[in-house]
């Protein structure tokens, strides 16, 4: 295959949603940027609840090697959404519909958290799923949040057990239910003007501490939940370290959907790339794209997997290795899967090409 048209995209990973003391995280920024640091977090994305005083103290800006960056969780009692790159948060009591467009008139970006969130009896964590399902002109959906998944596997005393020793437990795959909706979405701006619905992944962390009185304990701290969920977004120039222009940079490629979800326990290589390609020219994901004729789907992985390509939500066909090469014979959204590790853990989940 050739590779000498892969585009030459610099990947950073983003740790996103987060929950600092600021809200009902048990760590301080301060504490978590620490934390971040010493697990490789190129872009930390703090998102208390209803709150940006992580903007105010510490503020955004680089700390060691992480750019600390300020969104919020717009936080309804369901509905929840992640705000990012707004000054001003809209007020969780309003209508979910004016939520998201109070964000957008601000030139922020929104993604609906955790869409199927099931909640949990036991842990008596009720459901926080997204029910105004009607609703449209976010810019996206958290297609993985680990929080929310983990939760999905205490299922009793002995699966609560099994869960709290291991809190990576459950990193399987993301729901197939959120993958779905994800397809389902993403059909819906198979138009000229559509515009694709970007998917994220995120770790809610908090740290929380469960038990009761003397016997609490933190069940996973800061740096262990940044070793489950991150977003790789990859960016059309390097970071120089200017906040403005770096956070520029991050923004752009989240809205254009320029970022895939990767499962970092399962490997946290970087340099994957994905685009479609005819002749000279070529589209990076998240690109919407016309049909012609040659049109190749192309991808190449750091690390050898199993390729699953679907297209509107169907599989269409595997592949395994390195590359990845698919001739696009028909319009339709174009998602792959990278699974990896005997186990055939899901690994990377980049964002679709649409093509119309
Ligand atoms: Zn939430
Ligand atoms: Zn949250």
């Amino acid at each position: 295959m050739e590779l000498n048209r892969a585009p030459l995209w610099h990947e950073y990973s983003v740790a996103l949603h987060v929950h600092s003391r600021y809200s009902d995280g048990t760590g301080s920024v301060s504490a978590i940027l620490r934390d971040a640091q010493a697990s490789h977090v190129d872009v930390l994305l703090l998102t208390d609840h209803d709150t940006r005083m992580g903007a105010k103290d510490p503020g955004e800006g680089y700390y060691g090697r992480t750019l600390l960056l300020v969104g919020a969780e717009i936080t309804p009692a369901q509905n929840h959404l992640l705000a990012f790159f707004t000054e001003r948060l809209p007020n969780a009591q309003e209508a979910f519909s004016d939520i998201v467009n109070q964000v957008s008139d601000q030139s922020g970006l929104s993604f609906v958290a955790h869409p199927n969130d099931s909640g949990n009896s036991i842990l008596r964590l009720p459901s926080y799923r997204w029910t105004e399902r009607e609703v449209r002109g976010f810019t996206g959906l958290e297609i993985w949040n680990h929080l929310s998944h983990w939760s999905d596997g205490v299922k009793g005393i002995i699966s609560g057990f099994r869960s709290l020793g291991n809190p990576l437990r459950g990193l399987k795959y993301p729901r197939a239910q959120d993958l779905r909706l994800w397809d389902q979405l993403a059909q819906e701006s198979l138009t000229p003007h559509g515009k694709g619905v970007v998917g994220i992944g995120g770790t809610d962390a908090h740290a929380v501490r469960v038990g009761w009185r003397r016997l609490s304990f933190r069940v996973f701290p800061y740096q262990v939940s940044f070793r489950t969920i991150r977003t790789q977004v990859y960016l059309t120039e390097p970071f120089n370290r200017d906040l403005d222009h770096d956070r520029e940079l991050v923004k752009d490629a989240l809205y254009n959907g320029r970022c895939a979800v990767m499962a970092y326990r399962h490997g946290s290589e970087k340099g994957f790339r994905l685009w479609v390609e005819v002749g000279e020219q070529s589209w990076p994901m998240g690109s919407h794209v016309t049909m012609q004729p040659n049109l190749h789907l192309k991808a190449l992985s750091p690390v050898p997997a199993a390729w699953l390509v679907f297209r509107n939500g169907n599989l269409l066909t595997t592949a395994n290795g390195n590359f990845l090469d698919t001739i696009l014979d028909n319009p339709g959204v174009y998602r792959v899967e990278l699974h990896r590790g005997s186990q055939k853990w899901g690994w990377l989940y980049p964002n679709p090409v649409y093509v119309i």
